[in-house]
């Protein structure tokens, strides 16, 4: 097969962050995909639908002319999240999930939940009127090992909670880990899991093999070789239980390459051809529209889009940009380290 034409993607899990960032990643993303689900981990995090409204505005205002694109927007669970703006939120049609970070995970999660007991309303909430709930499915007891921070909090924080309510509609977010795609497979309808481009391209040796690699320095964190196959089995299956959400987040050059570097690989540029070389790889082009347009709008119980879009392998390599310019510095693009040959046509 040397060309695909699939309706066009979403991504089900995108940090546009705000600002200056905002302005210059979003093209990145609207230049491909039709629709994302936004990330509520902004500084200070968008908590109610009021906070979602006016973050939807900026991401408009900001969306050059002549593009399309439309944000999915999410709230911040936090331990003071009222069960009746959560609920008003759905009912607005605007917000379409609500984000649970254990506080501590990553990037911005410092007002993430502590103690899930302080939330059980909201989920009771939310459980009633089928809103779902994205899981940043790692636990932040320093005791535990970072490798193996989303196993054990599959086993001590989600499966107790979905014996609890199983009823609650969860997207487990960027699975990175074998134990992650066995979990979501066995789950029913009412669970799914999203996984990122660079966890199906990368593992832990590409972060600290031959010197520290900070732009492949992520969380959760890339894994042994045998999580990444176990990953690409799972995206290659076509089983609905899996979808796209790159979990693209930016971050300035200077905040990666330091002593305590953030935590992010920016993929929203080059993911679609990545992913098209991932299942060229794996024999499975054939499942990839299932991937990156369909397997999504079922869960989230939203059409598939009727736009399309093309892509043709060619034997000259893409190319793309090193870095992207923003106000604030440069952003680097994710860098394979291989070269790709499908080309998208916009
Ligand atoms: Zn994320």
């Amino acid at each position: 097969m040397q060309s695909l034409t699939l309706p066009r993607p979403d991504d089900w899990h995108l940090h546009l962050r705000d600002g200056a960032m905002l302005r210059a990643v979003l093209p990145e993303t609207a230049r491909h995909f039709a629709r994302a689900i936004v990330m509520p981990n902004l500084v200070p995090p968008v908590v109610t639908l009021d906070d979602a409204r006016a973050y939807r505005r900026r991401i408009m205002d900001a969306l050059p002319a002549g593009m399309e694109f439309e944000p999915l927007m999410t709230l911040y669970l936090t331990e003071g999240t009222d069960p009746a703006d959560v609920a008003a939120a759905a009912a607005s049609g605007l917000v379409k999930a609500v984000k649970f970070y254990p506080a501590g995970a990553t990037t911005n999660s410092h007002a993430g939940v502590r103690d899930l007991r302080k939330v059980m309303p909201v989920l009771e909430k939310m459980a009633e009127i089928g809103l779902p709930l994205c899981t940043h499915g790692e636990v932040t007891d320093p005791e535990v090992d970072i490798f193996d921070r989303e196993a054990v909090f599959i086993d001590t924080v989600l499966a107790p909670l979905r014996r609890r309510m199983p009823e609650l509609r969860v997207v487990m977010e960027h699975i990175t880990t074998e134990e992650g795609v066995a979990y979501a497979a066995e789950g029913g309808d009412t669970l799914a899991a999203t996984i990122t481009t660079h966890h199906l391209i990368i593992n832990r040796n590409h972060i600290l093999a031959g010197g520290i690699k900070p732009h492949y320095y992520c969380l959760p964190v890339a894994k042994r070789e045998k999580h990444r196959l176990a990953l690409c089995k799972a995206a290659t299956s076509g089983s609905p239980r899996y979808f796209l959400g790159t979990d693209s987040a930016p971050h300035v050059d200077a905040l990666k390459e330091q002593a305590c570097g953030c935590a992010g690989c920016f993929t929203a540029t080059n993911t679609l051809s990545l992913l098209a070389h991932v299942f060229d790889a794996a024999g499975a082009l054939d499942r990839l529209a299932g991937f990156v347009s369909l397997h999504g709008p079922a869960f989230y119980r939203l059409p598939v889009n009727t736009a399309t879009i093309r892509l043709e392998k060619r034997d000259d390599p893409c190319v793309w940009p090193e870095k992207i310019a923003c106000d604030s510095g440069p952003v680097t693009v994710f860098n394979p380290g291989f070269p790709v040959h499908w080309h998208v046509e916009c």
